[in-house]
């Protein structure tokens, strides 16, 4: 179902409602095109299946359009996505021409005609050429721009200086060097999903059991797709370092998204990994696709887990802080955004096996610091990374590139 603005009236603040009709007003018979490559899966498809029909109810006729590639063009945007993120890359001639091809093709059949454009992700980046620029064009990038690899960054460039806006999720992914206006846009969640909104502890018991996940013990969980920067291999043996001194459990859960070629080879490395605990049925590896689920998972947990290496913001942390949880989660990308360090969750250089580990015992011997840091949490939460705030921001960015 989809919600309208009015329905969050319960949650946040009158101010930001008001402010929401304020902004929808002057946007009202104007259009917006969202454009990235995967309808499910990741953060950005999260987000766009709140916000897109938010932004509807707002007035704005907004759409939304998925860029489609062979399986070759998502194993070289694959490799842009780590290079971007600090993997080196063999940047050769023929995989620039594929992803522009790619890119070129799909404008042939995409009427775009919309009031502003915006851009999803390195994917769809270069499509910009490919159209007649009536409209200001925004590029939004989720992704750990701190370490990016400098010839693929030079590449990216070209396409970049025909955007009017870029759009990062911290302050520190910004680039001097480039003359594009860049601003800063933290994500969100939506609090009246299915995946973060309230249910009821029946729901969450028979949700865990029709999934196989038993709650006689307490379960430490990380929600990530089997991404090398998630480490889910690292998870693994942060568990081991745990279950020498708290009989727990581990849920792995990582549904594939269509854009992520590498999800199986990452998945049977974890399985392999886990072989001897999974076994016991004390590592439970989850790859279907369901919100509930997550919902279910990250309510129950003892812990939540985020060990990434890099991480544009981490929504699953957001939506685990949101739930009232201890999150222990490594200190890269956008996540201290989030969480102050033994206040509102607990933060971990992100190779710190051991530390990780240390802090999980912690926790699961002592519950009422869970309690207290989960409660820390969701109030930042509340304020900062809702959906409505998330809209309002988009309401008020589009109207002042749309009134240049
Ligand atoms: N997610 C999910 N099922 C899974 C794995 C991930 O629904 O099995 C969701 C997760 O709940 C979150 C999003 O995908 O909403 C992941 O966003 P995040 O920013 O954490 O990472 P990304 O995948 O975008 O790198």
């Amino acid at each position: 179902m989809a919600y309208r603005i009015d329905d969050y009236a319960k949650i946040v603040d009158q101010e930001v409602m008001f402010e929401i009709f304020k902004s929808a007003r002057q946007l009202c018979g104007k259009s917006i095109v969202h454009i990235n490559s995967t309808y499910y899966g990741g953060g950005v498809a999260e987000m766009l299946s709140a916000l897109v029909p938010l932004l509807n109810d707002a007035g704005a006729e907004t759409g939304w359009r998925q860029l489609r590639g062979s399986p070759d063009f998502f194993n070289i945007t694959k490799k842009f996505h780590n290079a971007l993120q600090g993997d080196d890359i063999h940047l050769t001639e023929m995989k620039k021409k594929l992803y522009i091809e790619a890119n070129e093709d799909f404008s042939t059949y995409t009427h775009i005609d919309h009031d502003c454009v915006i851009v999803h992700d390195p994917q769809p980046l270069p499509l910009i050429k490919f159209y007649k620029k009536k409209q200001p064009w925004i590029w939004r990038v989720h992704v750990d721009l701190s370490h990016p690899n400098a010839n693929l960054w030079d590449f990216f460039k070209n396409h970049i200086l025909r955007y009017d806006l870029v759009i990062v999720s911290h302050q520190q992914y910004r680039k001097k060097e480039m003359p594009v206006e860049q601003r800063v846009i933290h994500p969100a969640i939506d609090p009246l999903s299915t995946k973060n909104m309230e249910i009821s502890e029946k729901t969450i018991e028979k949700t865990l059991k029709k999934f196989k996940v038993p709650t006689d013990k307490p379960f430490l969980c990380q929600i990530s797709r089997f991404d090398k920067w998630k480490d889910p291999e690292g998870v693994i043996d942060i568990f081991r370092l745990v279950k020498e001194k708290f009989d727990c459990r581990l849920v792995l859960c990582g549904s594939a998204a269509t854009d992520d070629p590498e999800g199986s080879q990452t998945y049977e490395r974890v399985r392999k990994k886990a072989n001897n605990h999974a076994k016991d049925g004390d590592v439970i590896l989850i790859t279907s696709l369901n919100n509930i689920l997550v919902n279910a998972l990250q309510r129950k947990a003892a812990v939540i887990i985020q060990k990434s290496l890099r991480e544009g913001f981490g929504l699953t942390v957001t939506e685990g802080l949101w739930k009232e949880k201890a999150v222990v989660a490594s200190k890269v990308g956008g996540i201290p955004l989030q969480i102050r360090n033994g206040e509102s969750g607990f933060l971990v250089p992100p190779k710190a096996t051991k530390e990780f580990a240390e802090i999980i015992v912690e926790i699961l011997k002592n519950p009422k610091l869970a309690k207290k840091v989960g409660k820390k949490g969701k109030a930042y939460v509340k304020t900062n990374f809702l959906i409505t705030r998330l809209l309002l921001d988009y309401l008020k960015l589009v109207n002042e590139l749309i009134c240049r």
